[in-house]
């Protein structure tokens, strides 16, 4: 099948197999291109198949050996139609995971679900014994309570009263104004059960009460806090709730793990395109501007460069620091005051006229495209390609 990239608003519903093995193969080139880190040996990754989540399963393989087990939800292929761009990028990871003589097994289902957290438990126990360390990197529009059977939405609203600020449609370049109607109390409550902390504890309460968590074990979530043009729909909005929660979670995960000697983080990563930020109003043109103002100063980083500086510069470095509220900060280059000096300036004068040169909406679009295996120049992509592609240790 000739696979062409089909967009609907700010999603993809097709994805290219060789293009998500490119993409895949890129990430593993740059780790492994980087010294060794006395890093994990065996690795639970939560939401492990796109983004953050396979960056972090990328470095902890290549970059330290570790073997992995990745966790995430991901639509197979059929005979008619592609699978999702994790599922490929999971077939792609593992096959050069065993090639490189690694561990690596997956497991796809819903992660909210006691079956997953079950599931995963067995192939520990069975394959690995104990991980030593536990990343978490779910991004989700919606969970099944595994207790009450709710279903819970999460949304994406400012606080309080509407917020309204500029937005690009970054297929067209248009540059436009939106208002964003606050949330309901019950919207805010279903987000902060959605992607807040309450499923990072259940996963480590399982974990541990199954006692497959290895002494000294390293248990870490994911932030973002950005500046304060996004401050509205993100950090003082719904998900910024919810991810108050998350943070306050980390110092319950730290109790928990106490009696291992065990460590819980939050890291705070950097605004970046991936499948979750694109549904976020007004931050597509905020990391457009943020794009071209770090590449300019040579300070740009990808999801890949993030994580491999999260695990080399501050996990697995003796002299790791974190800020007063005891988070890792990897997003210390975008918040520099002279990068943040220079997105406000060009976010004040952005309009349609001059999105073209005051943003990065090219390299945007092209990483969006990126995400689902487009894009990439040395993919013949007018070629028929087989979309009924395995991954390899699928549990
Ligand atoms: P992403 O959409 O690329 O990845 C989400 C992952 O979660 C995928 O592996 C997906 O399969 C998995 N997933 C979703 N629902 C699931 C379910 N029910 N069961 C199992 N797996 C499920 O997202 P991302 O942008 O990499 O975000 C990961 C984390 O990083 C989030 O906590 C996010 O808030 C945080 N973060 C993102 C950014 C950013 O700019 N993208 C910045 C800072 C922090």
């Amino acid at each position: 099948m000739v696979i062409e990239p089909k967009i609907r608003g700010f999603i993809c519903t097709t994805a290219h197999p060789s293009g998500c093995a490119e993409a895949v193969r890129r990430q593993i080139g740059y780790v492994s291109s980087l010294p060794k880190v006395e890093g994990p040996r065996k690795v639970l990754v939560i939401g492990s198949s796109t983004g953050y989540g396979l960056a972090s399963r990328i470095v902890a393989a290549f970059g330290s050996g570790a073997a992995t087990l990745g966790v995430f939800f991901e639509r197979p292929p059929t005979e008619t139609r592609t699978a999702s761009a994790g599922w490929y990028n999971t077939a792609a990871f593992e096959k050069q995971a065993h090639e490189a003589g690694m561990y690596a097994r997956s497991v796809n289902g819903d992660a909210f679900s006691e079956s997953v957290k079950e599931k995963t438990i067995g192939i520990i126990k069975s394959d690995m014994g104990k991980v030593d360390l536990v990343i978490y990197s779910l991004a989700s529009p919606r969970r099944t309570h595994p207790i009450t059977g709710e279903a819970l939405t999460s949304v994406i609203k400012p606080i309080g009263k509407p917020y309204t600020n500029k937005t690009v449609d970054f297929q067209t370049g248009i540059v436009s104004e939106i208002t964003i109607k606050p949330a309901e109390e019950d919207e805010v409550q279903q987000t902060v059960a959605v992607m807040g902390g309450e499923d990072w504890s259940m996963w480590m309460t399982a974990l541990r009460d199954a006692d497959v968590l290895a002494q000294g074990v390293t248990a870490i979530a994911y932030s973002y806090i950005g500046p304060a043009v996004t401050h509205a729909v993100y950090r003082d909005g719904t998900i910024g709730y919810a991810k108050n929660h998350l943070e306050e979670t980390a110092a319950a995960i730290r109790n928990l793990l106490a009696p291992l000697y065990g460590r819980a983080f939050i890291s705070v990563n950097k605004a970046l395109v991936t499948q979750s930020s694109s549904a976020i109003p007004v931050v597509p043109l905020y990391i457009s501007i943020l794009y071209k103002v770090m590449k300019d100063k040579g300070l740009h980083e990808g999801c890949i460069e993030q994580m491999a500086r999260l695990f080399s510069e501050r996990l697995y470095n003796a002299g790791m620091e974190t800020d007063g509220q005891g988070r890792i900060r990897v997003d210390d280059w975008e918040m520099r005051n002279d990068v943040q000096e220079s997105v406000s300036m060009l976010w004040e004068k952005m309009d349609t006229q001059n999105v073209a040169s005051f943003s990065d909406m090219e390299g945007y679009r092209r990483e969006f495209l990126n995400l689902f295996g487009f894009g990439f120049e040395n993919i013949r992509y007018c070629e028929d390609a087989d979309i009924l592609v395995d991954i390899p240790s699928l549990a």
